[in-house]
């Protein structure tokens, strides 16, 4: 068996967190110099440990054993971006797992039956175009490529990315043969059932909605309070009860998370107001179920949908590789939803993905605050190694 090294995880892990950190947080935003700055972290990495560096034309970096030629990647990973003012581990824990995997992979002398690959995918965070999963999006063909460039303006470049390799990046997922992702918990789930690793099971359904209010527009001043048709009056009790719907049935989340007032002015009676809706539940019938809830209660409301994501489902023998690891290692271990997009899901449908999230003690995310045990991180290595030398030697 690969046994990883708890001191080198710690170093590399180090190495990468002294990249972009700043007085108020990690600062590797995608397509800015410190992205490629750990990028060329990542390079110096594979390297060190014997693996080849591969760049595809969304801009994402493998660093592949040499026999890569011979047939498609077991791969791990994650990202090295983050997002502004971000945290230490989101990506970078899935990055110096996947390494220190590799490395006691190929220290085991364990006979592989086929390539492996690590992964750092270009711009999961979407934090400067809004572009989350970027590179993923690219290689499964599903990224609107037009649409991305124009809103990039040239920024694209920084990676050497271009309209033609975007096109051709979409090679690259045939050489994929699996893809295991660790990530830190961006919640407290694991933390209050007292486990330490937690195996994801699906990618949570998600649906955007919009729902309009109409009024009547007028001085703020002049009209009366008497008989007016203030929409963002109307659409107060919807937010209210969007809250009230989501916390009523076990899994959903629901969020109005952005607001667009018309004419939007201090001295105007809103006359028109569209209420940005995010829901999430574990089965997509709750969704469902909360939508037609909230359209009996506000039949005034417009409500139309902007966008539905069925989720995805993991791979059952990976997720079964990761528990057999816990299990064997001693570490509690269980399943657990995600309810935020990640590489592994826009993956998931294409090749046999899977995840593994590390218990963070705060439950922040996308902050400084985010964190996570030594312990737990080296024991998530440890069982991704364990899951990729399974995968690896298996027929
Ligand atoms: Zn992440």
């Amino acid at each position: 068996m690969a046994e990883v090294s708890r001191q080198r995880f710690l170093d590399w892990f180090g190495e990468l967190a002294d990249i972009g950190r700043t007085d108020t947080g990690w600062n590797r935003v995608a397509w800015t110099p410190l992205e490629v700055e750990a990028q060329r972290w990542f390079e110096a990495k594979a390297e060190s440990i014997g693996l080849e560096v591969r760049r595809d034309g969304a801009g994402s970096v493998w660093a592949v054993t040499p026999d890569a030629d011979t047939g498609p990647w077991t791969c791990a990973g994650s990202h090295l971006d983050t997002q502004p003012d971000g945290g230490a581990y989101d990506g970078a824990l899935g990055i110096v797992c996947a390494f220190e995997a590799a490395a006691a992979i190929g220290e085991s002398g364990i006979e592989r039956r086929r390539p492996l690959a690590v992964v750092a995918f270009v711009d999961e965070e979407g934090a400067r175009f809004r572009t989350a999963c970027f590179a993923s999006l690219a290689i499964t063909g599903r990224l609107d490529i037009d649409d991305v460039l124009a809103a990039m303006d040239g920024a694209e470049r920084i990676h050497g990315v271009s309209r033609e390799s975007l096109l051709e990046s979409r090679a690259q997922l045939a050489n994929v043969e699996s893809y295991l992702e660790v990530h830190v918990e961006q919640g407290k789930a694991l933390v209050d059932r007292g486990l330490a690793l937690g195996v994801a099971d699906v990618l949570t359904p998600r649906q955007r909605w919009r729902a309009v209010f109409t009024g009547e527009s007028d001085h703020a001043g002049t009209r009366a309070m008497a008989g007016r048709r203030d929409a963002l009056v109307a659409a107060a009790p919807f937010i209210m009860a969007v809250s009230e719907e989501a916390g009523s049935r076990p899994g959903a989340v629901g969020t109005v998370g952005r607001i667009e007032i018309a004419p939007g002015s201090t001295n105007s009676i809103p006359g028109r107001v569209a209420c940005l809706l995010d829901v999430r539940a574990r089965e997509a019938a709750t969704i469902d179920d909360l939508v037609t809830a909230l359209a009996a209660r506000f039949p005034e409301a417009e409500l139309s949908r902007e966008s539905r994501n069925d989720g995805a489902a993991f791979d059952a023998d990976l997720r079964s590789a990761l528990h057999a690891g816990a299990e064997r290692r001693g570490v509690p271990a269980g399943d657990l939803p995600s309810y935020a997009g990640h590489d592994a899901g826009i993956l998931a449908p294409h090749v046999p993905a899977a995840m593994l999230f590390v218990r963070n003690p705060t439950g922040a995310s996308h902050t400084p605050a985010e964190s996570a045990s030594d312990d737990d991180c080296v024991a998530a290595a440890q069982v991704l190694a364990d899951a990729l030398e399974a995968r690896l030697t298996a027929a």
